[in-house]
């Protein structure tokens, strides 16, 4: 599909070589895969790393395939707001939990909004730099349904700064990919954080 997957030439290593692995980390924290307590935890990390990382499995391309053209002449902007979600950094494996925003001006077609959400998910369950996942999902999504424009926000703690390293609680990390209108229009784009800094429906 693309860089992110497997070379084709590289086999997947075995459900048993994935578990053996995980003992070996065991063993290097300084504990005892043997012992009661962790018997069953290399097969229990290795159907977690099968949900954190589904994402390799889905193309979030054809996520988006199926549009509505009818759109009776919608062309404001759609933002889809707080779609949360939980990513692993590809440094450390550590967890990124955050939430992301995502908008597009439509030009002839829109997308079930759920579609939408499942695109976030997609590039998330996989190792991920948050620069990376903000543009892919930008990207995705303006070659896909060719809109006016497309922006996303993310913001995200990487728990690779909280518990480890410079041990930072608390501090989150913001990027955004603007396309289009939302890059070239300085009127679009205000009108967005507009919308964003907007009390939500939902009282969340
Ligand atoms: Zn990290």
């Amino acid at each position: 599909m693309s860089s992110d997957s497997q070379p084709e030439n590289t086999p997947r290593p075995s459900r048993t070589e994935a578990e053996q692995a995980v003992r070996t980390l065991l063993r290097w924290a300084g504990d005892n895969p043997a012992r009661e307590g962790l018997h069953d935890t290399p097969s229990r990390v290795v159907r977690a790393y099968e949900e954190f990382f589904e994402g390799y499995n889905t193309n979030p391309h054809t996520l988006l395939e199926r549009t509505f053209s009818e759109v009776e002449g919608y062309d404001e902007i759609v933002l889809l707001r707080d779609i949360r979600f939980e990513s692993h950094c590809e440094h450390h494996l550590a967890p990124i939990i955050g939430r992301a925003h995502v908008a597009y001006l439509p030009k002839k077609r829109v997308v079930g909004i759920s579609k939408l959400a499942r695109v976030v998910d997609a590039y998330a369950r996989r190792l991920q730099i948050q620069e990376r996942l903000t543009a892919q999902i930008a990207n995705t999504i303006n070659d896909v349904l060719e809109p006016q424009g497309v922006a996303v926000i993310i913001e995200s703690a990487h728990e690779c700064m909280t518990t480890r390293g410079v041990h930072r609680p608390g501090v989150s990390m913001v990027t955004s990919t603007m396309l289009g209108v939302f890059r070239e229009n300085t009127n679009t784009r205000q009108e967005l954080l507009a919308m964003l800094n907007r009390p939500s429906a939902s009282g969340v």
